[in-house]
């Protein structure tokens, strides 16, 4: 079995240019700085464009540790791929969920170590098993028999994780009827590790994304630790429980992320406490990056309506839509935008729709809602756009992405360079094949 003795990581700060991200001057909001972009823009060259603040990802990176001081995040790279999303997260110390080789590439790209990955898809075409493991990355999940012995056939010394059923029924996107083993399953699964000489390190679930409910990741955990004991009997000693993703990316739906973890804190000690031996971790996505990225659309044409009652509809096409940022409405009609408009809110409001631009009826971007009269080139803009869009974007209708200007206030670069030195170093958990911030290292449980 391989052995792994490492030592403390120190990380390395780049300067921002270097990652693409763009540092604001003296003063400079990233708000300052979309009105000064928006004004760069002559009327007839107007296009729609994000700008993605990674000083929000620093707070939120606070937030995290101040909440859930003993769960290392592992950021869900699907949730938001761009390069200066990973590179501000690794600098923060943060870990890595990813879904694909093509995803572990792109994080080894930027320099973060195999031992900062886990490889949190259960189930993987075989190439990317062998690819993960010529990298270095042996700490991934399953949930079947099929990947057991794919596994067992591809790296035999993987380190597993397996992932377990946990549902919340009020999350906007459910994973339950395609990923986690039921208790009964999770039996089978061990006994046939067991067979093939495979090493199951731990648990995880997913409750589902955008969770509305702390109940379920109690829940969760709970049957964590039921599979913890279950396994202890068959002779397995697990060392890691990881509790996915699901948290919410901004404050203003439902419970806030403290809320939830509030909740989640006294279970983890209960189940799990400080002593057992046991490193917690977790893969948030959404969280970390859904109030960072704010769009700006532009309307391209607009039309209007006068009804039988002469009420007149107004009814926007902008230049972004369902097949570009908008994406994850095609799947979940639930979700609603509430576009914004910087006309004065004095003025009167008319019944609008707003419209992306390709040629399906689908790609409506929000239904009605209530606007200010706007001409063609007027901007509108949509908050909290972090989340599963610039990751989703498809090429239908050949509209190009918008563009995105990473940028980095002052302050929170300052802020990043002076992290507390129990976040920024990173300790390997050899048990689990992972390093982890020295805050959240099982030692110091
Ligand atoms: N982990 C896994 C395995 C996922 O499938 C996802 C989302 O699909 C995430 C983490 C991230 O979830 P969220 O964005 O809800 O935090």
């Amino acid at each position: 079995r391989r052995t792994t003795k490492k030592t403390k990581e120190e990380m390395k700060l780049p300067n921002p240019a270097e990652l693409g991200i763009r540092l604001l001057e003296n003063g400079i909001t990233s708000a300052d700085f979309l009105k000064i972009k928006m004004e760069e823009f002559n009327l007839d060259e107007r296009d729609a464009f994000i700008v993605a603040d990674m000083g929000d990802i620093v707070h939120k990176h606070l937030r995290w540790h101040e909440a859930l001081p003993r769960v290392a995040p592992f950021y869900a790279v699907k949730c938001n791929d761009r390069r200066a999303v990973i590179s501000t997260l690794a600098c923060l110390g943060a870990g890595f969920d990813c879904a694909s080789k093509n995803e572990i590439n792109m994080v080894l790209n930027q320099g973060v170590p195999a031992e900062r990955i886990i490889f949190a898809n259960p189930c993987k075409q075989s190439s990317d098993i062998r690819e993960a493991a010529v990298h270095g990355v042996h700490t991934m999940t399953f949930d079947c028999e099929d990947e057991l012995v794919k596994v067992s056939q591809i790296n035999p010394t993987a380190r597993l994780v397996l992932r377990i059923a946990a549902d919340d029924p009020s999350a906007l996107f459910k994973f339950g009827n395609k990923f986690g083993a039921s208790l009964e399953d999770s039996k089978h699964l061990l006994h046939m590790a067991k067979k093939l000489g495979l090493e199951i390190i731990g648990v995880s679930f997913h409750v589902g994304s955008g969770s509305k409910e702390p109940e379920a990741y109690v829940k969760a955990i709970y049957s964590s630790h039921d599979v913890f004991h279950l396994a202890k009997k068959l002779g397995f000693s697990m060392k890691l429980l990881d509790i996915g993703g699901g948290f919410p990316g901004c404050d203003n739906d439902g419970p806030k992320f403290e809320e939830f973890a509030a909740r989640l804190k006294p279970a983890l000690d209960l189940k799990f406490p400080r002593g057992s031996g046991v490193s917690i971790i977790a893969e948030p996505g959404t969280f970390y990056v859904m109030s960072a990225l704010t769009l700006v659309a532009t309307i391209t044409t607009k039309k209007v309506h006068i009804k039988d009652d002469d009420k007149r509809i107004m009814k926007y096409y902008l230049d972004d839509g369902l097949y570009g940022s908008f994406c994850t409405h095609l799947y979940d009609p639930e979700v609603v935008m509430k576009p914004i408009s910087f006309k004065g809110s004095d003025e009167p409001m008319f019944e609008s729709i707003c419209m992306g631009p390709t040629g399906d009826e689908k790609d409506c971007i929000i239904s009605t809602c209530s606007l200010p009269e706007q001409s063609s080139g007027d901007w509108l803009h949509f908050k909290d756009m972090g989340a599963y869009t610039v990751s989703t974007y498809t090429s239908f209708g050949g509209f190009t992405p918008s563009h995105c200007e990473d940028v980095i206030g002052q302050d929170d670069w300052q802020t990043l360079q002076t992290l507390p030195e129990d976040l920024r170093t990173l300790v390997p958990v050899d048990a689990t094949g992972l390093s982890v911030p020295l805050s959240c290292c099982v030692q110091n449980s």
